[in-house]
């Protein structure tokens, strides 16, 4: 079974690094109250504190050493959460040791949820956190002033639970819509020039032999005169319109399109031999042609690329070799003619 997504971390491998990290310094000081011994007459005896640290002590390991994204499936950070501030609150109840400092620990548990679990579970996590904080003030004090306390030490809680999730949710969001940003090329929206390098790096550790890696260089033929004779605008549109034909093209599972700059497209072939690649890139030319550019005064405009193939029979030896070799073939085929496919000989 898997835990609702509302109710699971934000980022699991940081979650569960917080946990052990925090679990371990509640140990330590358990510990180290247990060697000092009690300072109180209502702290827990020597033998709930060394079990309460060997409990500690498993938990920070099982959080440390399991994987985190199994953890987070099961809900564990939400339920370390609950978990934790019902403990608490039982041990605390039971021993009568319901003081300011024992309290304060349930600030930890808001803190921990607000930054590490998605909004509702760390609304939930405040929800209980401020329901153990309610018990525990009418577990020591009278009616009256348990009453005023809850209030006090509620909305303190809540509005801090509340805060730190919308402030971190607001951050996360920011930081998807830059990540987009710095992906994807805002025009076309094909993927940028670091993540079409990445996704040729990964060719690296691509498991088992395959067909090999293509590279396709394409370019607009004559691209400039869009520009001068149509203006601008027009050469924009002609820009989304070729990436909206490649994109149609292209098989998203074992290829992928980049906007390297100007009106050069790069097209990544997985898995892909030097024959399946240069017809590939035959019939995306093909494509290009048979896809005219509707322009602003009505007319159409047919447009020619010229492409650039190069070819690895298997891992990605060098990148900037395949670059080159498939910039050198699209060079070719611009002074060969233009609207042409050039494969590169030798590969990279
Ligand atoms: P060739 O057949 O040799 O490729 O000739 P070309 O005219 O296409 O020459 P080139 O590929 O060098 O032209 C690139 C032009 O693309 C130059 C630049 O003004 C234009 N350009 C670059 N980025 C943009 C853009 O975002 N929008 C528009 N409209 N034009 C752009
Ligand atoms: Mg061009």
């Amino acid at each position: 079974m898997t835990f609702p997504e509302p109710l699971r971390a934000r980022e699991p491998r940081a979650a569960a690094r917080t946990a052990g990290g925090v679990l371990a310094v509640c140990a330590l000081m358990l510990t180290v109250v247990a060697v000092l011994g009690p300072s109180g007459p209502h702290d827990a005896t020597p033998t709930v504190m060394w079990a309460s640290v060997a409990g500690l002590v498993v938990v920070a390991a099982a959080f440390t050493r399991l994987p985190p994204e199994r953890l987070d499936r099961a809900g564990a950070f939400v339920l370390l959460g609950i978990t934790g501030v019902t403990v608490l609150c039982l041990l605390a109840v039971g021993s009568g040791s319901t003081s300011t400092r024992t309290q304060a620990f349930l600030v930890f548990a808001v803190l921990y949820a607000g930054f590490h679990i998605r909004a509702a579970g760390a609304l939930l996590v405040t929800a209980v956190a401020v329901a153990a904080g309610v018990v525990m003030l009418f577990a020591s004090q009278p009616v009256t002033s348990a009453a005023t306390d809850s209030l006090f030490f509620g909305s303190m809680l809540t509005v801090l639970g509340v805060l730190l999730t919308h402030a971190v949710g607001k951050q996360e969001r920011l930081v998807a819509a830059l990540q987009q940003q710095a992906d994807v090329d805002a025009l076309t929206g094909l993927v940028a020039r670091r993540v079409f390098d990445e996704a040729l790096e990964e060719r690296r550790h691509a498991p088992g032999p395959d067909a090999g890696t293509a590279l396709l260089l394409l370019d607009i033929d004559r691209f400039k005169m869009i520009n001068d004779v149509h203006g601008h605008l027009a050469g924009d549109d002609a820009l989304v319109h070729l990436s909206d034909v490649i994109r149609r093209q292209i098989r998203s599972v074992d290829a992928l399109a980049s906007r390297l700059g100007g009106d050069e497209v790069a097209v990544l072939l997985r898995d892909c031999s030097r024959e399946v690649a240069a017809r590939r890139a035959e019939e995306l030319l093909d494509a290009v042609r048979r896809a005219p550019l509707r322009l602003p005064d009505g007319t159409h405009h047919v447009l020619s690329v010229s492409v650039g193939v190069s070819h690895v029979p298997d891992a990605v030896a060098d990148l900037r070799e395949l670059y080159s070799s498939a910039d050198i073939a699209l060079y070719t085929a611009k002074r060969g003619g233009r609207g042409r496919v050039e494969v590169a000989l030798t590969g990279a």
